[in-house]
């Protein structure tokens, strides 16, 4: 008799998370064989050597220091004013697009990515994101009543796939008025791979060609990796999305999981870029609407956290050496797995920065059951492996590229 009273549109069969399955999948091997004979390659979090969570000490000083009124007190529903203001120009850095900007406190980048899709395409219109790409924009997609077309991410010169990206959105625009492109880029998930500065003109230019009068385009930059994709300069990137056509518009997927290890606090932004101010803010209003009908407002101590650390000069040193001591050792454990890879003749897929590297392969679930007798635990998707540099130490990043070549040779050859 109750079989049927979940609505329709919320039926879904049980979210499986492949990353959480073969992580507790994990932690019983380590359990039982110890940590040092096991290869942890699941998480998405930064490890340290030891397979302890780092929470940078500047962050978690500055919670513990906080009044707990501010802690204890509801933030305002879009946002309190100094983060919404602060966040920017920290997302931004050096190079703040031309236009009017306006940001909305969301749960996350996962928040911004929701708030993108929701306010800026309708039911059946097309979000188009590469073939390798973070699985929740599928979800959200399904949530939402989206089509998600993914396209071919890399042409054969490991270059962005240009002609793919611009084939999905004559596509989308030929069959409706709006679309969404994603773009996780600098630092990709799950690969690592970033779009240069000069590839990022000719997708622009192709977006101004096909942004004809009634028809919408949205740009969602989900940088949730930017903090790990470089010393500043990754950031360059963003001054290319001041002045654009009033029917494009960007949105920037700002995440304070990763870049202040913060990943339970559920805080970042949205931050929306306009060469019109009343459409930004339009697009604000909209957002903070869907603030107030699915979350209210965010966590308060991790907008209050942003801004202790940016205003005390003292605390925002300390916080920035501590994010370029991680961003080394991500470096240096991404180093020593591609130069390992290349002896034992691994491909892996260009990597620039952040917390994982790809190896394109077929039968990637199978080769990811293989290896566990070797070990090693490591996420497959559909186009092949997630290797977790952010988990793993550098010496296990040097070992693992031979264990990956010799199951994936047994496997497909
Ligand atoms: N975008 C990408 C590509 C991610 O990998 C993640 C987290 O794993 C996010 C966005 C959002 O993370 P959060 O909602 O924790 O900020």
């Amino acid at each position: 008799m109750g079989k049927n009273i979940i609505a329709d549109h919320a039926k879904w069969p049980r979210l499986e998370d492949a990353i959480f399955k073969i992580s507790g999948e994990c932690k019983k091997a380590i359990a039982k064989k110890g940590k040092d004979k096991i290869i942890n390659s699941t998480l998405g979090t930064l490890i340290d050597d030891d397979g302890n969570i780092i929470a940078f000490d500047s962050v978690y000083d500055t919670l513990k220091n906080m009044d707990k009124k501010d802690i204890a007190s509801y933030g305002a529903i879009e946002g309190d004013k100094e983060f919404l203001d602060l966040v920017i120009e920290k997302c931004f850095g050096a190079y703040k697009p031309n236009g009017f900007i306006k940001s909305v406190a969301t749960a996350g980048g996962s928040g911004a990515v929701r708030h993108t899709i929701w306010t800026l395409s309708g039911v059946g219109d097309y979000v188009i994101c590469p073939n390798w790409y973070w699985p929740a924009y599928a979800t959200m997609c399904e949530e939402y009543n989206r089509e998600f077309l993914n396209y071919e991410f890399l042409d054969e010169n490991f270059e962005f796939n240009l002609k793919e990206f611009t084939k999905a959105l004559d596509f989308s625009l030929e069959k409706k008025d709006r679309v969404v492109c994603v773009f996780n880029s600098p630092a990709n998930n799950p690969t690592g791979f970033s779009i240069e500065d000069s590839m990022w003109d000719k997708i622009l230019e192709i977006i101004k060609d096909r942004a004809d009068d009634g028809k919408y385009i949205a740009i969602l930059l989900d940088v949730a990796y930017i903090e790990f994709a470089g010393d500043g300069r990754q950031k360059k990137f963003f001054q290319k999305f001041g002045d654009l056509p009033e029917n494009i518009i960007t949105t920037v997927a700002y995440s304070m999981s990763k870049s202040y290890t913060a990943y339970g606090l559920r805080s970042g932004a949205c931050i929306i870029v306009s060469s019109n101010e009343e459409i930004a803010n339009q697009v604000f209003d909209s957002m903070k609407h869907s603030n107030r009908a699915i979350w209210s407002n965010i966590t308060h101590a991790g907008m209050n956290i942003l801004v202790d650390l940016e205003k005390d000069e003292k605390k925002k040193k300390s916080y920035e050496k501590e994010l370029e001591f991680y961003r080394i050792m991500l470096e240096k454990r991404a180093k020593a797995f591609t130069e390992n890879s290349k002896k034992v003749g691994l491909v892996t897929l260009p990597y620039f920065g952040g917390f994982f590297i790809s190896i394109p392969c077929k039968n990637s679930k199978k080769i990811a059951e293989k290896l566990k007798e070797k070990d090693m635990y490591i996420v497959a998707n559909k186009e092949g492996l997630r290797f977790a540099v952010c988990a793993v130490s550098e010496e296990k990043c040097k070992i693992s590229p031979k264990i990956i070549k010799e199951v994936i040779d047994e496997i497909n050859n």
